[in-house]
């Protein structure tokens, strides 16, 4: 880029030092530098979203600025980290101030909500596409991985599913609904569980936040936790919005739970805990207005027709045949 383009993006990316924030050189040197304190470590994420595949080319500036740090502060809640600081590289076709006043003011609305400080980025020309590293801080003891599910754990949620993948499938207008845009709003503007971590560090065995699908996504957990699990259909939270389109008509029950199952898209945390601490965290989080939902357990090997199957649903207790598969970037 040139540089007059150059000191346009300057101009919007660079905001006033926040002095808290551990951060000994910001931008401006060839590297940001960053006081990592004793007894933490650093959490490390990247996300990239690219125009056609992760968004619509026409899609919201703000939005696209807003979810492009909100996907990887969802991952930084996954492993417990407090979200502390973030780098931004974006690849433009062309300098629309118009465009990225809009991006910047969505990508920093949520930052300056949890304190997360741009400290780097790279900017070049090309076909659009956004690339996010987001850094974070975790105690040592504290980290939430995959690998701890045991079993006789609860499996629970942080929020409602299914409505992110049902805003794309109404995006993609195959789906006709009453009212699209709560689902369009939790596709866009999707709610990272910083929050709610804070308090799981305390409590869960394992974590993952789901943004393939509820089945794959916790399929990971079971993998590297070598055990099964049993998810009970009319237990999963489904939304207000999705309970109307549902009485509408215009969603079936059974689609609203596949859009749940393999939607994806929904950044809500799923996390295994023991009966006897989600009694705790319970506690803890009505203190905080934050709530979370069990929707299953944790099982040794189990077998339904002789087979062996990592994931059962149920109905009202009964077993049901529903097809797990969840979203694969190269299927
Ligand atoms: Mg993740």
């Amino acid at each position: 880029m040139s540089k007059g383009e150059f000191d346009i993006i300057q101009r919007y990316f660079q905001r006033p030092k926040n002095d808290d924030n551990g951060v000994v050189i910001g931008i401006g040197d060839d590297c940001a530098i960053l006081d990592i304190p004793q007894d933490y470590q650093l959490a490390v994420t990247t996300d990239s979203l690219v125009s056609g595949v992760h968004f619509f080319e026409d899609v919201d500036p703000y939005r696209l600025g807003y979810k492009s740090l909100a996907v990887n502060l969802s991952d930084l809640a996954a492993m417990g980290a407090t979200a502390k600081w973030v780098s931004l590289a974006i690849t433009l076709p062309s300098i629309n101030e118009v465009w990225l006043a809009e991006f910047c003011r969505g990508f920093f609305a949520l930052a300056d909500q949890y304190n997360v400080q741009l400290v780097g980025g790279d900017t070049t020309k090309g076909p659009l596409s956004i690339t996010v590293s987001a850094k974070g801080l975790v105690k040592k003891t504290k980290v939430l991985t995959r690998n701890n599910a045991k079993v006789g754990d609860i499996i629970c949620v942080s929020g409602s599913l299914g409505d992110g993948a049902v805003g794309l499938s109404a995006k993609l207008e195959s789906l006709t609904l009453t009212n699209p845009q709560p689902f369009i709003d939790a596709l866009e503007l999707t709610e990272p569980r910083l929050a709610l971590a804070k308090s799981l560090v305390d409590h869960a065995s394992s974590c993952i936040d789901i943004s393939d699908g509820l089945s794959q996504d916790l399929s990971h957990i079971l993998k590297q936790s070598q055990c099964y699990a049993e998810i009970a259909l009319d237990k999963l939270p489904l939304s207000d919005a999705m309970l109307d389109e549902i009485k509408s008509g215009n969603i079936t029950k059974q689609q609203a739970w596949q859009f749940a199952i393999n939607g994806g898209d929904d950044y809500e945390l799923l996390f295994t805990i023991s009966a006897e601490k989600l009694i705790k965290l319970r506690l803890e989080l009505n203190k905080l207005n934050l709530s979370c939902f069990d929707i299953g357990t944790v099982t040794q090997q189990q077998l339904v027709n002789e087979e062996t199957q990592s994931l059962v649903f149920t109905y009202k207790k009964q077993a049901v045949a529903l097809k797990s598969t969840g979203w694969d970037h190269f299927k």
